[in-house]
């Protein structure tokens, strides 16, 4: 009785993942083509710890859908990917963002933004080249935009992924690490990589006032960071004693609840007027 009722709870828990993975793809391939704005970006501030200046902004996908309420991007991105769907995300983000950034450039604001890729997406040169026409296209050049990768995309494929990363750094984009310290990459091994930029993962820096493990972690990241030349962005900055931390160790970049939550272009422009960091 005992392993008929595991088996029996075993079988529906995959019914419902197997459900809802078929639902998100079901719901998402429709989002991507209807006119009912289902998905929207947001945009989180980066400031600049020497000038305590907004620098740059994180562009984040949202999806509220009618069946499924709002869907975390962790998870539709990740079922996106499986599902061959991820080309049509990055696209409608790629559009959507660059457009974004046009109209802040418009309006005088000068700072950057960056943009999340996935793995399939740095060894896809139909959807490299769109992104370079669509910079064209609005005027841009492509260091107001920064590309956040995570080191597994490299491991992954390395060959590709890597070459598409050289053709596109000469042509003047920046990349960012993303995650950084979760993989099993090392700051050594980034050396050989046009990577100027990474970003501490959250999870060390969360409870970075209180944890004495992370402030170590953190604290041997930032002096490694130094000595290879490589510009640090610490995400998941939530309080002042943290950000105090950070500038302390000579971390580059924050962003984090602290500063501000990932914003809608209209919530974005009336930050912008009334931050201190603006
Ligand atoms: P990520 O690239 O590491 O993005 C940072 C995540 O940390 C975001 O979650 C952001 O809202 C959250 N965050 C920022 N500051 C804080 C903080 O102070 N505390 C806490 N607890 N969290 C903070 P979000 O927006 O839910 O995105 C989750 C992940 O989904 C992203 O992680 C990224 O991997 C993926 N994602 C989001 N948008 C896109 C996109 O447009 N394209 C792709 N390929 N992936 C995306
Ligand atoms: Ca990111
Ligand atoms: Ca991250
Ligand atoms: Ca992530």
């Amino acid at each position: 009785i005992h392993s008929d009722s595991w088996c029996v709870r075993y079988k529906a828990d995959l019914e419902d993942k197997y459900t809802r993975r078929l639902s998100i793809t079901t719901e998402l391939k429709r989002a991507l083509i209807s006119q009912q704005n289902e998905l929207s970006m947001v945009y989180q501030p980066k400031i600049d710890l020497q000038t305590m200046k907004v620098c740059s902004m994180e562009a984040l996908i949202r999806w509220n859908n009618s069946v499924l309420g709002f869907v975390p991007p962790d998870e539709f991105i990740t079922i996106a990917e499986q599902a061959g769907l991820i080309e049509q995300v990055t696209s409608w983000v790629m559009k959507q963002t660059i457009s974004d950034l046009a109209y802040f450039r418009e309006k005088g604001y000068g700072f950057t933004v960056a943009m999340n890729l996935s793995t399939q997406d740095i060894q896809n040169k139909v959807l490299l080249t769109k992104l370079v026409s669509l910079l064209t296209e609005e005027g841009l050049s492509p260091e107001a935009l920064e590309l956040e990768i995570t080191e597994s995309d490299l491991v992954a494929d390395a060959s590709l992924a890597i070459e598409n990363l050289n053709e596109l750094t000469a042509r003047g984009f920046h990349f960012a690490i993303d995650d950084f310290g979760t993989g099993y990459s090392s700051l050594a091994y980034l050396k050989n990589l046009p990577v100027k930029t990474i970003k501490i993962d959250k999870s060390f820096i969360l409870s970075l006032a209180s944890d004495e493990n992370d402030q170590q972690i953190v604290r041997t990241v930032l002096s490694l960071a130094n000595v290879f030349n490589l510009k640090v962005v610490a995400e998941g900055v939530e309080d002042a004693a943290s950000l105090d931390i950070l500038k302390e160790w000579g971390c580059d970049i924050v962003q984090g609840y602290y500063i501000s939550r990932p914003l809608s272009c209209a919530d974005l422009e009336s930050w912008l007027q009334n931050t201190p960091f603006g």
